[in-house]
């Protein structure tokens, strides 16, 4: 595995490890509700799944698209995605465009949130990004 001189456990929480680009493999958390939508413990409408990345429709839609995209391996924010596996925040954002053109909005427009932390309105601490459209969105935000 590239990167793996370091056990990948012992990077979480640490911004910027040498430079290198580690694939993230970290382990499920018992606690966390996306972590069991991604084994399928807890349903959900899933419309795309690879090894790395899960994208299944908002339980409580805020517009008529609204998906959330998520890394399968348990990372708390968009941030920690970026600084552990840099590559994998860019497929989150290529899947939430591939599933917007799928549900025909790509042409009219969407937005793509990152609530990060409490005061961001995140709720839920495994990292995903909202994926809204099928409306026009008002800005600023709430
Ligand atoms: P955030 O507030 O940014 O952390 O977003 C968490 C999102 O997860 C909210 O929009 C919730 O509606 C959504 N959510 C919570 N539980 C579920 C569930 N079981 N299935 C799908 N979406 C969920
Ligand atoms: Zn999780």
């Amino acid at each position: 595995m590239p990167g793996s001189a370091v056990e990948p456990a012992r990077l979480i929480g640490c911004p910027i490890v040498r430079g290198t680009v580690h694939h993230v493999s970290e382990p499920a958390s018992n606690d966390c509700l996306f972590c069991k939508i991604v084994s399928g413990a807890v349903p959900a409408t899933v419309v795309r799944r690879t090894d790395r990345v899960v994208a299944f429709r908002d339980i409580d839609p805020k517009a008529p698209t609204h998906i959330l995209v998520i890394p399968t391996a348990h990372l708390a924010t968009a941030v920690e995605v970026a600084a552990h596996d840099p590559a994998l925040l860019g497929e989150l954002v290529m899947v939430a465009g591939d599933l917007a053109a799928e549900d025909g909005i790509a042409g009219s427009g969407y937005r793509l949130v990152l609530n990060t932390g409490k005061d961001g309105g995140q709720t839920v601490f495994h990292a995903h990004i909202h994926l809204l459209g099928g409306r026009p969105m008002s800005w600023p935000p709430g």
